[in-house]
């Protein structure tokens, strides 16, 4: 998606650790146009998978699974980080490990949203070592939905979540596939 990839070379900063910032259109301050224009790529992608849902993380990957689930005309669910009081115990839960905050949080999707017969799309912002997108295939295995595919943001396709999922057998779709962030320099696949 070249006016994506336009984006992230205008306005992304390269961070020790290869990690990307794009704080200012997609993971603090959101670009409301440009995450429409992506959810419209991904139902374009998908249309024909015949999804009943659209399943993210909270919090970045919430922006362009809303627009997606919008333009497919179906719900979003997001997985919830943090247990909170309305949350109950009738819970499908993963642990993912987080590739920017280093640390391992408990993912969790009420089993009142995910029901068997339903078929789901996987939006996240990121793909690097792919630890949320598994996470999200193990509540859905759990759960016993199919997983019609996996639609990325933003993929590093140097690290190994392409590779895993590769495996896995899932379509996988990144709008944006990078080849490298060195020397401070983001370098596309194609
Ligand atoms: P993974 O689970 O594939 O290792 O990492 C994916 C998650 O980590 C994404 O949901 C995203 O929030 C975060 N992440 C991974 N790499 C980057 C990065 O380079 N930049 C930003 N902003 N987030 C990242």
């Amino acid at each position: 998606m070249d006016l994506l990839k336009k984006r992230i070379v205008e306005d992304g900063t390269v961070l020790p650790g290869n990690v990307l910032k794009v704080d200012n259109f997609l993971n603090h301050q959101v670009d409301s146009q440009l995450m429409d224009k992506i959810g419209v790529e991904f139902a374009r992608l998908f249309k024909n998978e015949k999804i009943t849902k659209v399943v993210t993380v909270e919090s970045s990957g919430i922006a362009p699974a809303l627009t997606t689930a919008i333009h497919l005309g179906v719900p979003l669910i997001f997985a919830r980080k943090h247990k909170s009081l309305t949350l109950t115990d009738n819970l499908y839960t993963a642990s993912v490990y987080s590739y920017t905050k280093q640390v391992s949080n408990d993912i969790s999707v009420d089993k009142r949203f995910l029901n068997a017969g339903d078929r789901i799309l996987i939006i996240d912002d990121f793909l690097a070592n792919g630890q949320a997108v598994q996470g999200l295939l193990e509540i859905a295995k759990l759960a016993n939905v199919s997983v019609a595919g996996i639609g990325i943001v933003i993929e590093k396709s140097f690290q190994k979540g392409h590779t895993l999922i590769e495996k896995s057998g899932v379509r996988l779709e990144s709008l944006a596939r990078i080849a490298s962030l060195s020397d401070g320099k983001v370098t596309f696949v194609d």
